[in-house]
């Protein structure tokens, strides 16, 4: 930028149709007109050095008048000097910038002298015009003396208006008064008051555009530069100002005019750029992230509605990452649901796979992959108190589940070994395990395993497959909502391996604290740690658990109950839960202990007491059913006197139908029962059992019936239902010596059948079944022996003295006692070895009525497993060898001693 231009007394002027190039602008324009063209082409173009022209600001008419009546009012008034117009009839041959309008323009009188700084000259195809693009800098203001727009442009003689340190240029008597010194003004306090407030106040703006452009770093340097006076037409000149101010900003010759005009419009951009921050910051504030995203959902719904893609289906996805935002997945597996859900989102609904990604999206964010019941401190005497609460009688078993808990407080993360509850159904396997579970304080979850054979139902299908589905225990974590539930594994002894896989051998991993830290799901196809859940297992029986599992395993047998146990059982828990369940209470129903024993001998016949509990609830529904239509015929005239019920009192002072009203208004079974206590309670008798349980099925005489037959023996084996009694039926039939065996029996229970008849018949003399040692007893004969409830497959050695027991009476054609039983496996020398089960099975044979139970005499310590009232009940015999069994069997002892005694 020059300091000081020395101009030319005459200059070349371009005119600036409603626009004003201030001194310290730059401007590019583009010259199209003949006369500008021409002005351009020999003023600067065709000169050797850089020429200057000077522009001159021009108005239309009809602008002119507001301008005017502006300058009326004051504006520009401060310098103390009014412009005057130039009125110049363009009638002639010069058009404004290429206009030719008819109307009459005005010719501002002061203008700036500019300098090009560069020049390009272009030739318009076809026509072939001739047109320039210059730039243009803005130096000084000069005064038109004299214009002339004659000639293919105007030209003016000019005089200089702008200061320089040496002085002024002394052209204008007019302007003689009004310019000064220019080290003069400098002195000038108020120039100098004034400049601080323009240096103040450019700084600040600077520093705003420095914080938002990070460009300020020019404008600082030629703010520390250059004068004041100059500085303020370069601010000016970058704003976007009206053509007026423009105007105002030119003809302020006077430096203190000009930075007063200056200062007021720095300010007001300043002002405006800190409104524009305000509102921007205040929206953006009012925006928060997601309001954002909810403003781009309106809009992305709208344009899905306007498409017809209108469904709600992004509120769903929205919902459902929210819900996996919230399910505390870790964070590799957050970044594997990310990615599942990103591909879900660019599906359509109706595309395949969209929705088993939908569905396994929601089992991510279902899963407890953080979501814990607190676990409150253990209170072992509460815990205590709780499992007696619920449960009568196993004491031991308590006491374990006990041991269990303590060390499960002394260490909570202890690897302890998993419970397996082992007995036959209804002895209370299953709520001993949600009762450790509320001693915890835990959630509850019961997984059925019974009958799963395919390994994908403990895994789960890969979801390639159609229809693929968690395995049970992922789909049990999911419906209990915690990772740290008690998690039953319910009939453990009843998965089996085929074709499909082995479950067993996945439950291994469940099992084994050193893996189920990742168990891997195959459909969740991503690790699940198990390792906050506490296992417990139940069983029928041991023998079916693969011992790989069983190993992992502390087993806990829980046997069955005696008649007496389950009556304690049935009157203290049974009873009160089924008449609750029933919305009864004692008040309407009694079941005397003597109808509950009936139920026990003559109903059941079972080691559980699930029967028992179902034969109650069929007491307490025809019960319910007496009691509503008693209800329903209960008249108010007479008795109302008997009604207590505060509710019924105030009705009956209200003189209303009360039976109309009392049910329908949703009053409890309590309320009801309170109110229309029946003078007395239902009591069940015999003859009422018999209606509703139907003619006893069972009785103590159906051994002795049984037995009545020589080749009949009574034996005690043990099944997934606990003991039971099994009869032996053998016989004979004309044949060639073959023996046939029927009942579903398995392989054991067939050699057994092998060696009992092999034994017989090597003691054919000792026993004296046949007249001569040689004579062998299946000549022309077939053995059939048979082990009645055939649906029933059975197996084992124990029916080994059971067996010969039967073919001895077969054939010796001697009764069996009836009430005898007995158990014992047998070698082909006619040891009787132990069996397992011995509790079992002498409480099945109490069950049955039967008072004489032979026992191998290596099983007499099992016996203190009995409980006392049933053993003072029978009388045991303990057998060593085959003969010993005999001995006991038959009514006078073993056969062949009767007949040495008969022969002696
Ligand atoms: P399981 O799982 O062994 O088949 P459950 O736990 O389902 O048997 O028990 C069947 C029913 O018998 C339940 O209602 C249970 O409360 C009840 N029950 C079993 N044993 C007892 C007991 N010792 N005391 C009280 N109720 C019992």
């Amino acid at each position: 930028m020059a300091e000081s231009v020395e101009l030319p007394g005459r200059l070349a002027i371009l005119p600036f149709r409603n626009k004003v190039l201030l001194p310290g602008a730059f401007i590019r324009i583009r010259c199209t007109s003949q006369s500008s063209v021409k002005l351009v082409e020999q003023e600067l173009w065709q000169r050797e050095e850089k020429g200057l022209i000077g522009i001159l600001p021009v108005q239309d008419a009809a602008e002119t008048t507001s301008m005017d009546s502006m300058l009326s009012q004051g504006v520009g008034s401060e310098s103390g000097e009014r412009s005057s117009n130039v009125q110049v009839s363009t009638s002639d041959a010069h058009k404004v910038d290429g206009k030719n309008p008819s109307e009459v323009i005005h010719w501002h009188n002061r203008g700036v002298a500019a300098r090009a700084l560069h020049l390009s000259r272009g030739v318009e195809k076809p026509s072939g015009r001739v047109t320039y693009i210059v730039v243009l800098e803005g130096l000084c203001r000069f005064n038109i003396e004299e214009l002339n727009t004659r000639g293919p442009y105007c030209t003016a003689k000019i005089s200089p208006l702008e200061m320089t340190k040496s002085g002024y240029f002394l052209i204008s008597i007019f302007y003689l008064l009004t310019c000064l010194e220019m080290e003069q003004v400098e002195q000038d306090p108020d120039f100098v008051t004034l400049s601080r407030q323009f240096k103040a106040i450019a700084m600040e703006l600077i520093s705003i555009l420095e914080q938002k452009q990070k460009t300020g770093g020019r404008i600082k340097v030629l703010l520390e530069t250059l004068p004041f006076h100059k500085l303020a037409d370069i601010f000016v000149a970058s704003f976007e100002i009206s053509f007026e101010e423009q105007l105002c900003m030119l003809d302020s010759v006077d430096p203190k005019v000009r930075l007063s005009k200056a200062t007021e419009l720095v300010d007001r951009h300043l002002q405006s750029i800190r409104v524009a921050e305000k509102i921007t910051q205040k929206v953006e504030g009012q925006l928060s992230k997601s309001q954002k995203e909810y403003l781009l959902r309106q809009q992305m719904r709208a344009i899905k509605e306007e498409l017809g893609d209108n469904d709600d289906d992004e509120d769903d996805l929205a919902s459902l990452e929210r819900k996996m935002q919230n399910a505390g997945m870790p964070s590799n597996i957050w970044k594997h649901a990310q990615r599942e859900l990103r591909r879900l989102k660019k599906m359509q609904p109706q595309q395949p796979g969209y929705n088993s990604s939908r569905v396994y999206l929601d089992l991510l964010a279902d899963l407890p992959w953080q979501k814990a019941s607190e676990e409150q401190e253990l209170d072992l005497k509460a815990a205590k108190d709780h499992l007696d609460c619920d449960h009568y009688g196993l004491v031991k078993i308590k006491q374990r589940i006990i041991e269990y808990l303590a060390v499960r407080k002394l260490k909570p993360d202890a690897r302890g070994p998993v419970l397996c509850f082992v007995g036959p159904p209804g002895v209370g396997k299953t709520s001993l395990a949600s009762s450790i579970a509320a001693a915890l304080g835990r959630k509850f979850i019961r997984i059925s395993l019974g009958g799963v054979k395919d390994e994908a139902d403990i895994r789960g299908h890969r979801r390639t497959y159609i229809g693929s589905m968690p395995g049970r225990l992922i789909d049990g974590l999911k419906r209990v909502g915690v990772c740290n539930p008690v998690m039953l594994l319910d009939e453990i002894d009843k998965t089996g391996s085929d074709v499909r896989g082995d479950p067993a051998s996945a439950l291994l991993e469940v099992l084994d604290p050193e893996q189920n830290k990742s168990f891997n799901d195959h459909y969740l196809n991503v690790p699940f740690d198990l390792s906050k859940v506490i296992f417990v297992a139940t069983a029928n029986r041991m023998q079916p658990i693969p011992p790989p599992l069983l190993d992992r395993m502390e087993v806990i047998e829980l046997p069955g109950y005696t008649a007496e146990e389950k009556l304690r059982i049935a009157m203290q828990h049974l009873i009160p839960r089924v008449l609750d369940q029933h919305g009864l209470s004692s008040a309407f129903l009694q079941i005397p202990e003597d109808m509950v024993k009936l139920v026990i001998q003559r109903y059941t016949r079972e080691a559980g007491v699930r029967n028992l509990e179902r034969n109650l609830a069929a007491l307490a529904r025809a019960a319910a059913v007496r009691v509503a239509e008693r209800e329903q015929v209960v008249s108010v005239s007479k008795d109302v006197h008997k009604i207590t019920s505060p509710l019924l009192d105030n009705r009956l002072a209200e003189g209303a139908e009360m039976e109309m009203e009392i049910i329908p208004m949703g009053v409890n079974n309590h309320e009801i029962s309170n109110a229309f206590r029946i003078a007395s309670p239902l009591v069940v008798d015999e003859a009422m059992l018999e209606k509703i349980l139907g003619p006893p099925r069972f009785d103590d005489q159906e051994a002795a019936d049984r037995v009545a037959t020589p080749g009949v023996s009574v034996g005690l084996v043990w099944t997934a239902f606990g003991g039971e009694v099994q009869f032996v039926e053998a016989m004979s039939v004309v044949g060639n010596g073959e023996l046939h065996l029927t009942g579903q029996l398995g392989d054991v229970i067939k050699e057994s059948a092998q060696i009992a008849l092999t034994w017989v018949r090597a003691r054919v003399a000792d026993l004296k079944l046949a007249a001569a040692e040689e004579t062998d007893l299946l000549q022309g004969k077939d053995i059939h022996i048979h082990f009645p409830a055939g649906a029933v497959p059975k197996d084992g050695p124990s029916a080994g003295v059971t067996l010969v027991t039967a073919l001895v009476s077969l054939f010796s054609q001697k009764n069996v006692r009836a009430d005898t039983a007995m158990t014992g496996e047998m070698t082909l020398r006619g040891l009787v070895l132990p069996v397992g089960g011995v509790k079992d099975k002498v409480l099945a044979a109490h069950r049955y009525g039967i008072k004489r139970v032979i026992l191998p005499e290596r099983n007499l310590k099992d016996l203190v497993e009995v409980p006392a009232d049933v053993l003072s009940s029978l009388e045991i015999l303990v057998a060593k060898r085959m003969e010993d069994v005999l001995e006991h069997a038959f009514d006078g002892g073993c056969p062949w001693r009767q007949h040495q005694h008969s022969k002696l």
